[in-house]
């Protein structure tokens, strides 16, 4: 036991994190997104990974306490992105590279994802959908280690559809490579195949149930955005994720795909871009979320357009719904939905996350209203909100600074210039200073496996 114990000192002293200095954040600007006000001349208190006071003007440094000078740049609490996919990124290569890569290959690639995420300013994200099966639980694992450096991750695992719907691994390939996946890979066929695709997403350490309910805009599919889900298959997935407390998020385009993801019963309507008022209208009574994920949408009309890695079948569908998308969003938001920031990022490059917040002020939401909705709304859907989405008093200590007044100019939000992720900066002064080989306080080998000194 005596081992144990040295070992765990010995990583606690190797770990920056654990031992780090008080910080003083003085802002010129703070967003109260709780409130909805803009506070000038602030100090915020970081100790260790939380943050210990919020105050007004700028407090003197007392002893072991460090100044960070922010007097010309607006803090807010570190962004959310509810809508990522981290072990992927579209290519000319993507159909064809499950094939060729690894696992490991998509993890270290993936990895550099997940830095770019962190880099943009988003500390966390709900990961929609593992390209390899499971590398988001092994990714989130890796980052609360501290191995590798991203955003705090809540994973969906290997999203689930139907067979030859959106997320059947084997669409498209000749029929002898077909096979035929099941609920264990995440193709689920009738409510009791349903019921154990979510067990299963529980036992390999899901954080939510992801359900491709319609056809996706960029992948071939004879159906494309039209329903590939029976209601009774709905059902059951909501209620066995109920069971495990796990929320439910819907890929949906059609109306009738978000017709019947409402009824079952989901927590977050994701996409949503054929949504109409009476839709609307059941979202907001049933207090649904609407993930709009304006950038994937952009990106695709764009890439649709100039014919680039576009299928031929879908290209059309893809050009108008850049369009179509704004005119959705701003009924929504009129009609008062749920609107929570998603941006679908590898169906774009990583790190351009922020794209999303310009979309959304163009198609009518305030800025305010847009930070909010990537900061305490995003909480709010992951069920986090005690801890994180506002800068508060006994919070965990995350945030990001932008200079200027990103609500005068929301395109400051593409250049965020400090960032804290659990009381460690990544960023500062617009320079990147990830801390460097700091070693986990609870190394894997040492927290997982039997007591070495036991053996
Ligand atoms: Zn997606």
């Amino acid at each position: 036991m005596k081992i144990k114990i040295i070992t765990m000192l010995v990583l606690l002293w190797q770990s920056g994190i654990a031992l780090s200095a008080q910080y003083l954040l003085q802002a010129g600007h703070m967003i109260d997104v709780k409130d909805g006000k803009v506070l000038a001349e602030v100090t915020i208190t970081i100790d260790g990974n939380h943050i210990q006071a919020v105050e007004p003007g700028y407090t003197v440094p007392r002893e072991g306490q460090v100044v960070i000078d922010l007097h010309d740049y607006t803090l807010m609490p570190g962004l959310m992105d509810m809508h990522t996919h981290l072990t992927t990124e579209v290519s000319p290569g993507l159909f064809t590279e499950k094939f060729l890569m690894e696992s490991a290959d998509y993890a270290y690639r993936a990895e550099i994802y997940a830095e770019r995420t962190l880099l943009a300013g988003f500390t966390t994200v709900r990961d929609m959908g593992d390209q390899d099966r499971n590398l988001g639980a092994s990714m989130r694992r890796a980052i609360d280690l501290h191995y590798i450096h991203g955003p705090r991750i809540y994973t969906a695992g290997k999203g689930l559809g139907t067979t030859g719907g959106l997320a059947d691994p084997t669409n498209g390939l000749r029929h002898e490579y077909m096979g035929s996946p099941g609920p264990v890979e995440g193709v689920v066929d009738g409510p009791i195949a349903a019921r154990q695709a979510v067990r299963q997403r529980y036992k390999d350490g899901a954080d939510l149930i992801k359900i491709n309910l319609t056809g996706g805009a960029i992948t071939p599919s004879q159906t494309s955005l039209g329903p590939q889900w029976q209601q009774d298959e709905l059902n059951a997935v909501v209620e066995t994720a109920a069971d495990y407390k796990l929320t439910v998020a819907a890929h949906a385009y059609s109306a009738e795909g978000i017709r019947r993801a409402i009824i079952a019963g989901v927590n977050s309507i994701e996409h949503g871009d054929f949504m109409d008022e009476e839709l609307a209208a059941m979202m907001k009574a049933q207090h649904i979320a609407f993930v709009p994920t304006m950038t994937a949408s952009k990106w695709s009309a764009r890439m649709a357009r100039e014919q680039k890695e576009v299928a031929r079948d879908v290209r059309e569908q893809m050009a108008e719904m850049g369009d179509q998308i704004d005119k959705t969003f701003a009924m929504a938001y009129k009609k008062g939905v749920w609107i929570v920031f998603g941006s679908d990022s590898g169906v774009f490059p990583h790190g351009m996350n922020a794209d999303e917040f310009g979309y959304m002020v163009a198609a009518g939401m305030p800025p305010l209203e847009a930070i909010q909705s990537s900061t305490i709304e995003a909480a709010k859907l992951l069920r986090i909100d005690k801890t994180l989405g506002s800068i508060e008093p006994g919070k965990l200590a995350d945030l990001v600074a932008v200079r200027g007044d990103p609500l005068a100019d929301i395109s400051l939000m593409k250049n965020v210039s400090f960032i804290m992720k659990d009381g460690a900066i990544y960023k500062e002064g617009g320079k990147v200073v990830m801390p460097i080989g700091d070693m986990p306080e609870d190394d894997l080998s040492v927290a997982d496996g039997p007591a070495r000194d036991e053996q």
